[in-house]
């Protein structure tokens, strides 16, 4: 489908991207291969030169990695768009792109983890210097800017405190700046947030996540909104190499044919259990976007259709209660990453960020307590089970450390 612009979301997500092929095949065929015969050497020629339009060879461009392109594109309102080999392969691209030695960058502090290390080594290396601010305090984001700041990236929600930064208003302070901002939106999908459209200059996803929803593909996106932008990236990803292959890009492409029902369940769902959470006895506090007790709820009903699937509480009794809560859950699976149809549950403390030690755990604002829920799409009856029976050991487990300690 070539002109997406008029219909609704739901329909863009199952058309979009989609042409017309050999065979009448109603889905992309996987183009499963490296290179690309040319019919002559007038013809290869051309090619190159760009005079022509056609493949060359897959690591600069293939049918199936460009069908899913192009669908993510759509849906998030962009021009075109650049698959990637994981999402930190998207998150390097941008700022391979965007930045030189001597550039400075403004990050969310609630970002993926490996987005900060990426820019606190091999970035910092090559003499791009980052000031990490909470995007979601425009005072801050405004005091950070300095002459030479290239790019204001902003991760919202964030990971894990789910903060929620103003789109909208970070982006005209960096635009008066003539600062570009980049938008990690994997935690909302375009099914629920465009930042292309709140003025941001580039999106990019984990397609890991919601975007390809079934927990068996790792890549990633970057969107952007012109051409000679597109031409640049383009440039710099075939350069460094790091794109996603035809078979994970059908996959992802698979995927997106069912975003929209799956993100309005996830939505649903996590709102039904974050209001159960909030309830519970054993939960000293809980972020869920679409709580009205979340500190950014009224921005967040300003920039995004649902809240989306994450939730973070903190338990009482600290490391041993989420320990306990780790090892009683039966239907939640222990894993990270997030956004699939199978819920995940995730203690850091003891888990990814063990290693850290307290202090410096406690500095990245992640408790002893924090749990990060991802709510997918099985019975929400079941779910809640689920949590109730854990969190009840958990509380017996309290209850007795409660009586011996008095
Ligand atoms: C997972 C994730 C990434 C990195 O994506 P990979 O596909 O794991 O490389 C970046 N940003 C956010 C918010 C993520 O959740």
């Amino acid at each position: 489908m070539k002109n997406h612009s008029k219909v609704g979301f739901e329909t863009k997500c199952v058309h979009s991207g989609i042409d017309e092929y050999e065979y009448g095949s109603v889905v992309p065929p996987i183009y499963q291969t490296s290179t690309f015969k040319f019919k002559s050497a007038q013809h290869g020629a051309s090619l190159f030169a760009g005079e022509e339009k056609g493949y060359i060879y897959t690591r600069m461009l293939n049918p199936t990695v460009q069908a899913m392109e192009d669908a993510i594109a759509a849906l998030e309102g962009g021009h075109k768009a650049l698959g990637c080999g994981s999402g930190m392969a998207a998150v390097h691209t941008i700022f391979a792109a965007l930045t030189q030695a001597g550039d400075h960058v403004v990050c969310s502090s609630a970002v993926y983890g490996p987005t900060t290390t990426l820019l606190n080594t091999i970035m910092k290396k090559f003499g791009v210097e980052t000031t990490f601010v909470d995007t979601s305090n425009l005072d801050e984001v405004k005091k950070a800017i300095k002459p030479n700041t290239k790019v204001v990236y902003v991760e919202t929600p964030g990971n894990p405190t789910l903060c929620i930064s103003d789109l909208e208003e970070v982006s005209k302070i960096a635009h008066k700046a003539n600062v570009k901002v980049v938008v990690d939106n994997t935690f909302m999908s375009p099914a629920l947030q465009n930042p292309l459209a709140l003025g941001a200059d580039v999106v990019m996803h984990s397609l890991t996540k919601f975007l390809n929803g079934h927990a068996d593909v790792v890549g990633g996106i970057v969107v952007v909104k012109d051409e000679e932008t597109y031409q640049h990236f383009r440039k710099t990803l075939n350069q460094t190499g790091g794109v996603i292959d035809p078979f994970n890009s059908f996959l992802v492409h698979r995927g997106l044919k069912t975003l929209a029902i799956r993100m309005d369940k996830h939505c649903e769902s996590a709102q039904t259990i974050a209001e159960w959470l909030e309830k519970h006895p054993m939960i000293d506090s809980i972020r869920f976007p679409g709580l009205k007790s979340h500190p950014d709820y009224q921005i967040g009903l300003k920039q995004h259709k649902g809240p989306g699937g994450m939730i973070t509480i903190e338990l009482k009794g600290g490391l041993e209660a989420g320990r306990l809560m780790m090892n009683s859950v039966k239907l939640f699976q222990l894993a990270v990453s997030l956004g699939g149809v199978e819920s995940l549950i995730q203690h850091p403390a003891s888990m990814t960020h063990f290693s850290m030690g307290k202090e410096a755990r406690l500095a990245g604002g992640i408790t002893d307590g924090l749990v990060r829920i991802s709510v997918g799409i099985e019975n929400v009856k079941d779910l809640i089970a689920d949590l109730e029976q854990a969190l009840k050991k958990v509380e017996e487990a309290h209850l007795k450390d409660v009586e011996v300690h008095v």
